[in-house]
């Protein structure tokens, strides 16, 4: 079975976000089960140099963009045991950030032709072509109203996964005539028509043969007004072709046992070691030492989506617990101020480091005693089954992944790994981070949470099934998804 991730983001090279986790470990776990999966995704100029000087030029071609012809280059990469293939043209990717630039609806749009083209130019026809979120939303459309008729792509599947439904890619509809030669005809409210705007996620969402999301809660969520971004009409019509696969975690990468960079390494058996990791996260933040302090930390972009406005609303009452809290993100100014702010208020409870750093977050989840994440909708999440791995408590509320992967501690019997809230509320918030400090102080059976929580199974082994079990579905039928 031949299988083609496109993306916008992959680790180790570029990343934002849990995307990009994904992008680098569900094709290794698909190898495993026998599937020839590939990856394609843009040759950024932020993607670090020990990466680009061992990719190879493979292929040259020329990208219809409008009425321009764009040069594309085709490199390639093999890491740890998977093709990376990286779609090169400095003009759209010589960029010092990846997205949020005035002609993203173009870089894209260049991007899924480019994919699409990528096929028959390195002669790799997929079975089934996996595209993730809106920068690949053009291709599962471009692919049923035009590429089908090439030699080839006839029988190409293609799978649309939602990481967040949130980002839709939306522009001015003239970019579907200027710059992807889509017929006006498919601008209408049951195609491609938006609110006046052409819209890439919906394109996809219409299009795809099959579309599925990061868990299960989420899958049920996003066919509701609510959590449905104005799509769920959509969603709710395709429900039949829509499932929810919960994301794993790399657990070669997050492993608290191997991750070279922590201060001491320690595993649910050496759970006693784990408090070197504590002291050293306080001293680099300039926290007083102890080990009798809780510490609570979020590693997050810093967006209303992640449940900030939670802990802004009640910070005082936070503070007023005692904990120390410890912040690593980047995102809207007005949070990146408050927690320099606070940083300034509370200098022996609050430290924030406003910026992006991998290893700094590996250490901070080492060391943290409880994970903070009041998401105010979340697809999957991984930073909470991070954390877990890592002996951080997760606090949660009860939305999309968190809900699948975090289940609430029960004082009766021990059960459980982590803590819960329903509402979207900054008291129930609080009070739920009040119940883990609570429990913090009662060592035994905090030991025992942690261990419960580092035990928990996050790895991609079933989830990988599913995916597997799918392609196969997919290519077993005789028909397309017709719309
Ligand atoms: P999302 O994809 O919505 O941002 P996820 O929880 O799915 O959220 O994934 C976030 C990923 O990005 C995790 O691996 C987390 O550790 C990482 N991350 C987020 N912010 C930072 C940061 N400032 N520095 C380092 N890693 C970060």
């Amino acid at each position: 079975m031949k299988v083609l991730f496109a993306v916008s983001e992959c680790v180790p090279f570029i990343k934002s976000g849990g995307l990009a986790d994904v992008a680098g470990s569900l094709p290794k776990e698909l190898k495993k089960l026998g599937a020839d999966v590939r990856v394609i995704l843009p040759k950024y100029g932020m993607i670090p140099e020990k990466y680009r000087s061992e990719m190879k030029k493979m292929k040259e071609y020329t990208v219809q963009v409008g009425w321009r012809s764009q040069f594309c280059g085709i490199e390639t990469l093999e890491y740890e045991g998977v093709t990376f293939y990286f779609v090169d043209n400095e003009y759209y990717f010589k960029r010092d950030s990846l997205y949020g630039h005035y002609d993203d609806g173009e870089r894209f749009s260049f991007f899924n032709r480019a994919v699409l083209d990528f096929i028959a130019e390195v002669e790799f026809y997929p079975d089934v072509i996996h595209c993730h979120d809106w920068h690949t939303g053009m291709i599962p459309f471009l692919l049923r109203t035009e590429y089908y008729k090439k030699p080839g792509y006839g029988l190409i599947r293609s799978v649309f996964t939602i990481h967040n439904l949130q980002f839709q890619g939306i522009f001015p509809r003239e970019i579907l005539g200027n710059l992807l030669h889509i017929d006006s005809r498919y601008f209408n409210e049951e195609q491609l028509e938006f609110f006046g705007n052409a819209n890439f996620m919906k394109a996809a969402l219409i299009s795809a043969d099959h579309i599925t999301t990061v868990s299960p809660t989420y899958k049920d969520e996003i066919q509701t007004a609510y959590y449905g971004e104005k799509l769920d009409g959509i969603l709710r019509k395709r429900r039949e072709d829509l499932s929810g696969i919960l994301n794993g975690i790399d657990h070669d990468l997050y492993d608290p046992k191997t991750y070279a960079g922590l201060a001491i390494s320690f595993s649910p058996e050496s759970y006693e070691l784990r408090v070197e990791n504590k002291l050293e996260i306080q001293r680099f933040f300039g926290l007083p030492e102890s080990s009798e302090i809780p510490v609570a930390a979020m590693i997050t972009r810093l967006t209303k989506q992640k449940g900030l406005d939670l802990v802004t609303g009640v910070f005082h009452e936070i503070m007023a617990t005692g904990i120390q809290l410890v912040v690593l993100g980047t995102g809207d100014p007005e949070f990146e101020q408050f927690f320099r702010d606070m940083s300034e208020k509370y200098p022996e409870q609050c430290k924030a480091y406003i910026g992006f750093d991998e290893n700094l977050a590996h250490q901070i989840y080492a060391g943290a005693d409880i994970f903070l994440m009041p998401s105010q909708f979340e697809p999957c999440g991984l930073s909470q089954m991070i954390a877990m791995r890592y002996g951080a408590v997760p606090v949660v509320r009860e939305t999309g992944g968190l809900n699948d992967t975090v289940q609430p501690y029960n004082e009766f019997n021990d059960e459980g790994n982590g803590f819960t809230f329903k509402n979207f509320n900054a008291h129930d918030m609080l009070f739920t981070i009040e119940k883990a400090i609570s429990l913090f102080h009662q060592e035994e059976r905090w030991e025992r949470l942690a261990r419960n929580a580092m035990e928990t199974d996050y790895s991609w082994a079933q989830s990988a099934k599913q995916y597997n079990e799918l392609y196969s579905d997919l290519i077993s039928r005789s028909e397309s998804h017709v719309f």
